[in-house]
Formats: structure tokens, C-alpha cells, sequence
């Protein structure tokens, strides 16, 4: 048997693959991680975790504002970037030297640099080759950007994390999670924000209720959405862009922000030396077990573009390692994921939605109810919380749950227990609920509604 340097190299140090590596030198491997940027990875450097802390930087106008329907005297606000910029810099350098001290903790030896693949068991990184029996690819993903005229003008989410100031005018391209999130980012923080979507509705892929729903109240909060509109060209005027429009018109800004989706970072790593098969989109592809092609090479997260979430990539990070070091093989469970959207308010959703679950059950029974919620009875302020449930008639079992309004994401994540545990209506039903709460919603539908039928909100 030849002996490599380590048993495992992982290449990559985000979420996934920090757990793998973890797991895998708590099951006794000896394991090497490389990351050419900082330890934590898209989530916590440059996503979720900043991003997250932001949203939470923009809610406080809407608190601002409905403080004084609860009797507060709130002096004017103002607001600072730079103070914001910086206090997220600090957590994000807090968690990523966390994520260091994990590694070290399990006995990882951690490269700080760029990792090629030689050859099946060779790497090379910092200037320096290494052996390993096994080689995991957990490099995520990266944001895609149009070829258009003017496009090197544009940001993306990672520079929107930290730019020097707060920009007056800033149009977001894009209509999913990304595009949304930051639209309410910016929204919330006192910029004009313009969101451009070129289909028919924002998020696609989301149940049609919910993503008519939150571009209602994105709309309702001077949020300037417009779809069916996309941009052809890019130009600098000054300090403005001047962006042109499919629909002849132009829009001037300060910034330009495109969040139309993320690639996978298979780009120069040596993958095809050594022969490991990728999708068109340069997606590396695996089976179940996160395997790719090639005996010893395994691949997890947005790198292998399955469902690309935080979370997800954990799961299959421990499965691997369990499955190749633990004596435990197990896939990871890609059903029932369940997801958020941070936009104002949030989006939670779990299981199918309507379209998916008359796909794949035929006839199903809607359950919904749009209502506004009990604190801006007195707030006045015209926002709405959806709940729907979706049962599938014959075995009554709850199979998407979806929720737009305040804590959405806090609720729909345990109706992704009762998913898992298939759940029925009848099992909702027999819960009590608890008032008053948005969530006692869910356990109190009792009438079916037409399906396809208008949500208006009560
Ligand atoms: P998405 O793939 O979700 O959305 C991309 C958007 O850009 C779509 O609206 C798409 O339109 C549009 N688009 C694509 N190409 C173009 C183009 N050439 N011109 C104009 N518009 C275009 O990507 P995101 O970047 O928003 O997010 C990437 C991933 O990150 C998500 O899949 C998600 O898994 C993850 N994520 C999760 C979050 C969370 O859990 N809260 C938050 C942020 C990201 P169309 O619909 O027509 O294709």
C-alpha cells in the first residue's frame, strides 16, 4: 500500500467542508483543508451570516416606525454604514478564527492558499505538494454575471457586503433569494432601491402564493419592482451609471447590483487531469454518496450544485465523513429541505409546492389564510402574513408547508420536523395553538380553498 501524507485532503474551507474535515479527523483520519480566502467560506465571510446581520441592521427602520404607535417617542433616526460595515467585519473575524481553532481542535492541518489537483492523490498548495489516499472538493460556488456592455461596472452580493458608503440610488438585477434579500437590504437601510426581473414574477421556484404575496408587499413599501425587464447595457456617467433597458427606457443609479445566480468553482482546480466528470454547468457530479467518478475523489456543497444551502452542504460534509472514515456509511436526506427568504417581511417554505404537489399527487387540498398580523393593528401598517398548507387527500399528509411574515423562517423550520415525521391535516389539527400567534395559523386552517383561487388578504 503506498502511504500518503494525509488520508484525506479537502479542498475548500466553507461550512462543508470544514465539517468533513472535522468529522472525519474525529473519526481518527489524518486530514488536510486548503482555502484560498478566509476559513468559513461563502456563508460566513460573504453570505448567510453577513447577510443575516444586515437584515437585521434594515428591520430597524420598520421598528423605528412602529414604535410610535406603542406610545415611544423615537427621535429622528439616523443611520451610519461605516459603524455597520465594521461591527459585521468584527463578528465575521470572530467566527472565522472559530472556524480555524475547530480545525486545529480536531488535529486538521489548515492551508491558507489555492489547492491544484497533480494527479488522483497529488495536490499541490502554497507552493507545496501533498499526498492523500482521498481528495474531497468543497469549493462552492461564485456569483455569475451576464456578458452585456458596461457589466465591469456592476457589484455583486460580495461587494455589496462591503462597500464604503451607502449608496443613494442602487438597482438589484436578479429575482431570487439573492435579488430579494438585498433589495430589502438596501430598502430597509434608506437607499432607493429598484429591483429589474426579466420573468413573469420574483422567485421562481417558490409556491406562486407566496411569491405574489411578498411582491405585493415589497411594492407596498416603495420598493420599485419591475419585471419583465432586463438591462442591455451598462454606462458610466460621471459618478452615476446609466443602465438601458429591454423596454427602451433608461434608469440612473448609483450602484448596480447582480445577483443572477452562482457557478460552481471547478475553474482551474485540475479536474480534468485527473478526469472527474462535470454537468454543462461545471457542476462536479456525484452519486448518492457524494462520489464523484473518480474512485478516491468526493465532492460536497455548492460545488456539486444539489440543493446549494448552507445547511445541506453540512449534511452531506458528516455523511461523507461518516460513510469514508466512521464505518457508518449514510447519504444525506435531500427531501423535505427546508429553506428561508430574509426579505421584509420573510419567507419560510418546507415540501412541495402547489404546482410540484399536483404533479406528483394529482389532486391536492389547499389550506391558506392572509390576514394581518395582531401588532400592526395598532402600527397601521398594511403588511400581511400568509400561511398555506398543502395535504395530499388520499393519506391526508401535509406536504408543503409556506409562510410569508414576521419570524417565517423560526416557524417554518419545525414544520420541517412534522414533515419529516409525515405529518397529516388531522395531526394539525389536534395541536393546539398558541395565541396569539401568526403560527397558531397553521393549526386552525379548516377550510379547503379552490384551488388556484386569489389570496386577498382578509
Ligand atoms: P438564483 O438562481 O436563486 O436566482 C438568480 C436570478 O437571476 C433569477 O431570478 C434569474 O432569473 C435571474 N437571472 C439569471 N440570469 C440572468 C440574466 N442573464 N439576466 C437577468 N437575470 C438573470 O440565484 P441567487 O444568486 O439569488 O442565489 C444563488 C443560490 O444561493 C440560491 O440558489 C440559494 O440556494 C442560495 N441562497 C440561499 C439563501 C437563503 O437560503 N436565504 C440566500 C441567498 C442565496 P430566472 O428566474 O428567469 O432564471
Amino acid at each position: 500500500m503506498p502511504s500518503y501524507d494525509y488520508d484525506l485532503f479537502v479542498i475548500g474551507g466553507g461550512s462543508g467542508g470544514v465539517r468533513a474535515a472535522r468529522i472525519s479527523g474525529g473519526h481518527g483520519a489524518r486530514v488536510a483543508c486548503a482555502e484560498e480566502y478566509r476559513y468559513g467560506g461563502t456563508c460566513v465571510i460573504r453570505g448567510c451570516i453577513p447577510k443575516k446581520l444586515l437584515i437585521y441592521a434594515a428591520h430597524f427602520s420598520h421598528d423605528f416606525e412602529d414604535a410610535a404607535a406603542y406610545g415611544w417617542n423615537v427621535p429622528e433616526p439616523t443611520f451610519d454604514w461605516s459603524r455597520l460595515i465594521a461591527a459585521k467585519d468584527k463578528e465575521i473575524d470572530r467566527l472565522n478564527a472559530i472556524y480555524e481553532r475547530l480545525l486545529d481542535g480536531a488535529g486538521v492541518k489548515a492551508y491558507h492558499g489555492r489547492a491544484t489537483i497533480l494527479d488522483g492523490n497529488t495536490i499541490e498548495v502554497d507552493g507545496e505538494r501533498v499526498t492523500a489516499e482521498k481528495i474531497l472538493i468543497a469549493c462552492g460556488g461564485t456569483p455569475s454575471l451576464p456578458v452585456l456592455p458596461g457589466i465591469e461596472h456592476a457589484i455583486t452580493s460580495n461587494e455589496a457586503l462591503n462597500l464604503t458608503r451607502l449608496p443613494e440610488r442602487i438597482v438589484i438585477v436578479g429575482g431570487g433569494y439573492i435579488a430579494v434579500e438585498f433589495a430589502n437590504i438596501f430598502h430597509g437601510l434608506g437607499a432607493k432601491v429598484t429591483e429589474l426581473y426579466r420573468g413573469e414574477q420574483i422567485l421562481r421556484g417558490f409556491d406562486d402564493d407566496v411569491r405574489n404575496a411578498l411582491a405585493e408587499e415589497i411594492a407596498k413599501q416603495g420598493i420599485d419592482l419591475r419585471v419583465g425587464v432586463n438591462v442591455t447595457a451598462i454606462e458610466k456617467r460621471g459618478e452615476a451609471l446609466v443602465l438601458s433597458l429591454t423596454d427602451g427606457t433608461t434608469l440612473e443609479c448609483d450602484e448596480v447590483m447582480y445577483a443572477t445566480g452562482r457557478h460552481p468553482n471547478t475553474d482551474g482546480l485540475g479536474l480534468d487531469t485527473v478526469g472527474v466528470e462535470l454537468a454543462a454547468n461545471g457542476a462536479i457530479k456525484v452519486d448518492d454518496f457524494s462520489r464523484t467518478n473518480v474512485d478516491n475523489i468526493f465532492a460536497i456543497g455548492d460545488v456539486t450544485d444539489r440543493i446549494n444551502l448552507t445547511p445541506v452542504a453540512i449534511m452531506e460534509g458528516h455523511a461523507f465523513a461518516d460513510t469514508v472514515f466512521g464505518g457508518a456509511p449514510r447519504k444525506p436526506d435531500h427531501s423535505d429541505v427546508a429553506s428561508a427568504v430574509f426579505s421584509q417581511p420573510p419567507i419560510g417554505t418546507v415540501g412541495l409546492t402547489e404546482p410540484q404537489a399536483r404533479e406528483r399527487h394529482g389532486e391536492v387540498d389547499i389550506y391558506r389564510a392572509r390576514f394581518r398580523p395582531l401588532k400592526h393593528t395598532l402600527t397601521g401598517r398594511e403588511e400581511t402574513t400568509l400561511v398555506k398548507l398543502i395535504v395530499e387527500p388520499e393519506s391526508e399528509r401535509v406536504v408543503g408547508v409556506h409562510m410569508m411574515g414576521a419570524d417565517a423562517p423560526e416557524i417554518v423550520q419545525l414544520a420541517g420536523v412534522a414533515l419529516k415525521c409525515n405529518a397529516t391535516k388531522a395531526q394539525f389539527d389536534a395541536t393546539v395553538g398558541i395565541h396569539p400567534t401568526s403560527a397558531e395559523e397553521f393549526v386552525t386552517l379548516r377550510e379547503k380553498v379552490a384551488p388556484q383561487q386569489a389570496v386577498a388578504a382578509e
